[in-house]
């Protein structure tokens, strides 16, 4: 793995037969998630394929000439031309390896599979998600001495680790950033002595069994699960919105805010998010079109009166965006007003969209049971309908979705386990 510049950008990957490169960036969770799985594909496909990092903060006007507007990136070449998937945001394992297949013959491809040998691991509990519910039930369980794995399909951290800030965790007398807090949390539990097993792909679950398969290769066979897999940012699916996903549109104000320097930003939302992240962007920005469905916004107020005393926001309210494209370098935003039916077009140099979150529950199919938005049923003690199957969190059904509720529900479920596990033994 070799990290270069913009200046030896066409020497080592143009000119080269075979190259992957990662465009990443600082305070970027989703780029230090890629960064073990990048090493360790080095490890496995580097005889074949050049691994190339490049800091896109120092390599901007490269970044932006390849149509990178989001960290990471990853793009793929061969004999100097790009192919295969631009891979940006949280990007799997099993995808890198699919586009790294394409550069090569079916021979090789054959022995790199060949070389991950299937193997089987049991502890007493894994926990499914490494966010502030996931660490706080590998912390409770870890510290009653039980043989606890945590498992992320990311570094651990969860949503707090793509908040700017966070100022309302109950400890702290100024703000924490939220890199900064999460990573304390990690820390807590991993010293403990929690087995750790991040960054992977979680291929299958199967609850009736208790079992996980990550990275297709290692089985984890558990006396008991705590889901905690937690919530992703919605899409608003609309036309262009999958297309220009990583290349002008983020979910990620902490990821790609300082990019916008002297620079238009439309933000989609008007919740709590929407408006707080819209306050950070513009700290770089020069411009923020808030485009939000109603005619009022539904943030707090404190983040309101900022917002609103902010000179650099201007608002579209009553507003729906209806498609994105790009013209050039500048994203086209069509609005249409709810009231008027009246569509403009609204340029920007990217679109920030924070329309809410949905729950991380597509590998549990319908063994358990939901409610009608689709978290998870638990009791009380945070168990699902399967017995020995807790959820906790953003997954699970409940009314207020914070860090603190989140840490609440970790440290009910650890303890009622701890209690199940005392009686057993
Ligand atoms: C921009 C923003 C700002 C916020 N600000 C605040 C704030 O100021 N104060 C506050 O209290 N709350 C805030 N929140 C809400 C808070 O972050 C969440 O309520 C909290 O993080 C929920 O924790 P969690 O552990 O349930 O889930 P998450 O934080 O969502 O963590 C889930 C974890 O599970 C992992 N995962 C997902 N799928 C899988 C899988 N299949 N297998 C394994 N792992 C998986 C993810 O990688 C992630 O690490 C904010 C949220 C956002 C998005």
């Amino acid at each position: 793995m070799k990290e270069i510049n913009a200046a030896d950008f066409e020497q080592e990957v143009l000119m080269s037969e075979k190259a992957v490169v990662d465009f990443y960036s600082t305070e970027c969770p989703p780029c230090e998630a890629l960064a073990p799985k990048f090493e360790a594909l080095a490890g496995i496909y580097g005889e074949q394929v050049k691994f190339i990092k490049i800091f896109r903060q120092q390599n901007r006007d490269l970044a932006e000439q390849l149509g990178v507007k989001s960290s990471p990136t990853l793009l793929f070449y061969h004999n100097g031309k790009q192919v295969g998937d631009r891979l940006t945001g949280g990007i799997k394992k099993s995808d890198i390896v699919a586009n790294l297949n394409l550069l090569l013959p079916a021979s090789e491809i054959q022995r790199f599979a060949e070389r991950q040998k299937p193997i089987l691991t049991s502890f007493d509990v894994a926990v499914l998600g490494g966010g502030p519910a996931g660490l706080t039930a590998a912390l409770y369980l870890c510290q009653a001495k039980i043989n606890t794995v945590l498992i992320d399909i990311a570094l651990p951290g969860g949503q707090v680790a793509t908040t700017h800030q966070v100022s309302n965790y109950p400890g702290f007398i100024e703000p924490q950033l939220g890199y900064m807090l999460s990573h304390q949390m990690s820390e807590q539990t991993k010293l403990c002595g929690t087995s750790y097993k991040v960054a992977v792909d979680v291929a299958k679950v199967d609850l009736l069994q208790k079992q996980i398969v990550i990275d297709e290769f290692e089985t984890i066979q558990a006396k008991m699960i705590v889901i905690a897999t937690g919530a992703s940012p919605r899409l608003i699916g609309i036309p262009g919105e999958n297309e220009f996903k990583g290349k002008g549109i983020s979910y990620c104000a902490t990821c790609d805010a300082k990019y916008f320097h002297e620079k238009e930003a439309v933000i989609i939302g008007g919740g709590n998010t929407a408006i707080e992240e819209s306050e950070f962007i513009s700290k770089f920005a020069s411009k923020i079109t808030i485009i939000h469905q109603f005619d009022k916004l539904t943030a707090n107020k404190t983040a309101q009166d900022k917002a609103f005393a902010n000179p650099k926001i201007t608002f579209m309210l009553e507003s729906e965006p209806r498609a994105i494209e790009k013209a050039g370098d500048r994203m086209r935003t069509t609005v249409e007003n709810l009231k008027t039916g009246q569509r403009t077009i609204v340029e920007s140099d990217g679109i920030f969209i924070f329309v809410g979150m949905s729950p991380n529950t597509g590998l549990f199919g319908k063994v358990l049971t939901y409610d009608p938005w689709g978290y998870i049923n638990t009791d009380e003690d945070m168990q699902t309908n399967i017995e020995g199957i807790y959820a906790v969190g953003d997954v699970r059904s409940k009314k207020y979705r914070q860090i603190t509720t989140a840490v609440a529900d970790g440290t009910i479920a650890a303890i009622a386990i701890t209690r199940k596990i005392d009686l057993t033994s």
